[in-house]
Order: C-alpha cells, then sequence, then structure tokens
C-alpha cells in the first residue's frame, strides 16, 4: 500500500476540484423533481463541470458511460443515467459526481429525496448521512482508519440498518482510487492517518440487509432484498485538528 500524502499546493487544487463537485450538487438538489430524467441530471452536471474548466472524472473511467452516477431506490451505486429512468414522487435517489480539475479529483455523493418520502427512507436518508458525519469525526492526525470504519458502523447499528460491504471509501488525489480502501465496517485495521492524507468517506447503508447484487449492465449495483439504499461521501483532508471537507463550497 503506498499512500501519497498532499502537499498544501496539492491540497488547494483538491479543493478547487471538491467546489467544483458542491456546486454540481447544489444544482443536483434543485433539478431534483417528480418528472425529471436521471439522463437530464447528468446533461446539467457535465456542463456545470465544463463550465468550470474540469472534467468529469466518471466519464469513460472502466468505461462507464455518464458523468454521474444516479442511484435510485434500490439502487445502492454505479446506477447509469438515462431517459427512461424518470423520477417519481416518494424516491430518493443517490448522486454520485467527481470533478478533476488540474489533475486533481473531488468525488462526493448524496441522496436526494423526491418529493415527500416516506418516514422509513427520511430516517435512512438522516442515519446515513449521521454515519458520514460519525467516521469524519476520526479524520485526525493519529486517529486510527479504524475509528473512521467503527463509528459509521455504530450508527448503522443504532438504526439496524444493512451496511454494503463490497463498497467503501477510498483515497483520493490524482487518481480518484487511492490507497487506502476504507470499509464502512471494523475489520482490525492498523493505518493510522496523518496530516497530508485525504480521503473519500462513503457510507452505504439500507433499509434492509447488507447484501447487495451488480444488474446485468455491468454497473448497477442494487440490494437483494430490494429495500432502499442511500449513500454520502465527502472528500477529506486529515488534519492535526480534524477532517477539513473538500467536496464544499469555496
Ligand atoms: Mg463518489
Ligand atoms: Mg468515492
Amino acid at each position: 500500500m503506498s499512500i501519497h500524502r498532499k502537499s498544501k499546493f496539492e491540497v488547494n487544487l483538491m479543493k478547487q476540484a471538491g467546489n467544483i463537485v458542491a456546486l454540481v450538487h447544489c444544482a443536483m438538489k434543485d433539478a431534483v423533481k417528480e418528472g425529471v430524467t436521471t439522463k437530464e441530471l447528468d446533461e446539467l452536471a457535465y456542463k456545470i463541470i465544463k463550465n468550470n474548466k474540469a472534467d468529469p472524472t466518471f466519464l469513460g473511467y472502466n468505461g462507464f458511460p455518464a458523468t454521474i452516477c444516479t442511484s435510485v431506490n434500490e439502487q445502492v451505486v454505479h446506477g447509469i443515467p438515462s431517459n427512461d429512468v424518470v423520477l417519481k414522487n416518494g424516491d430518493i435517489i443517490s448522486i454520485d459526481i467527481g470533478a478533476t480539475y488540474k489533475g486533481f479529483v473531488g468525488d462526493s455523493a448524496w441522496t436526494y429525496p423526491v418529493g415527500e418520502i416516506s418516514d422509513e427512507k427520511k430516517m435512512l436518508l438522516k442515519a446515513t448521512e449521521e454515519s458520514l458525519f460519525a467516521g469524519l469525526e476520526y479524520m485526525k492526525t493519529n486517529e486510527r482508519l479504524e475509528s473512521v470504519a467503527g463509528a459509521i458502523e455504530d450508527v448503522a447499528k443504532k438504526y439496524n440498518l444493512g451496511i454494503v460491504r463490497q463498497y467503501g471509501g477510498h483515497g483520493v488525489g490524482r487518481q480518484m482510487h487511492e490507497d487506502p480502501f476504507v470499509f464502512n465496517y471494523r475489520t482490525n485495521n492498523k493505518l493510522i492517518l496523518q496530516h497530508g492524507m485525504t480521503i473519500a468517506i462513503e457510507p452505504m447503508l439500507n433499509l434492509g440487509c447488507d447484501d447487495v447484487i451488480v444488474l446485468e449492465d455491468e454497473w448497477t449495483v442494487v440490494t437483494q432484498d430490494k429495500k432502499p439504499s442511500a449513500h454520502f461521501e465527502h472528500t477529506v483532508h486529515v488534519t492535526d485538528e480534524g477532517a477539513e471537507i473538500l467536496t464544499k463550497l469555496l
């Protein structure tokens, strides 16, 4: 495993990339409505990223065909935007966004409600967001990465939610996926966090069981029991004082 700790200069470029990702999320929050297609969301995201002199990180990544990942209801991650997916009142949609600016990547996902959603779904969104921020509490010099994973796991357990096991967070920088991999549950990881590490933390929690499967399109990950799933992610910089969120507006 090789972890590249970023210089101040590099972190500043990552902040710019993160700012662009945050701009897209702001637009998504407003655009997510009953009747909108996920393809329309994708086109809007592409425009904003390009208008800000950045590139959509996901487009073409291992052959992924779109700018953003749009995962509706029981879809967990890697949903492909489509003209055929029209948002309905009561849906939830996880939107994952990556932008590369001057060679550096920002990566952030958020789950949005469409109109009025069920109390169960509201709880799922609240709990998954809470688990992200519980994990971020430990993104500090000399803390263990295991504490981040444990904090996420504890929130999931508190709400009796399933934890997606096959996917997780990751180092991020010049590459979207760098070391270390970050599980969203305890694995007895020995890694000690250090100033300058930049890592995406991204819990994916399910209303039902942990298990997920990949659909025939070879991208879309869905829960095996078809119950809804949520995904919240920020790219953060580890500092002596704590987590500095990079995927936010400057
Ligand atoms: Mg992401
Ligand atoms: Mg990520």
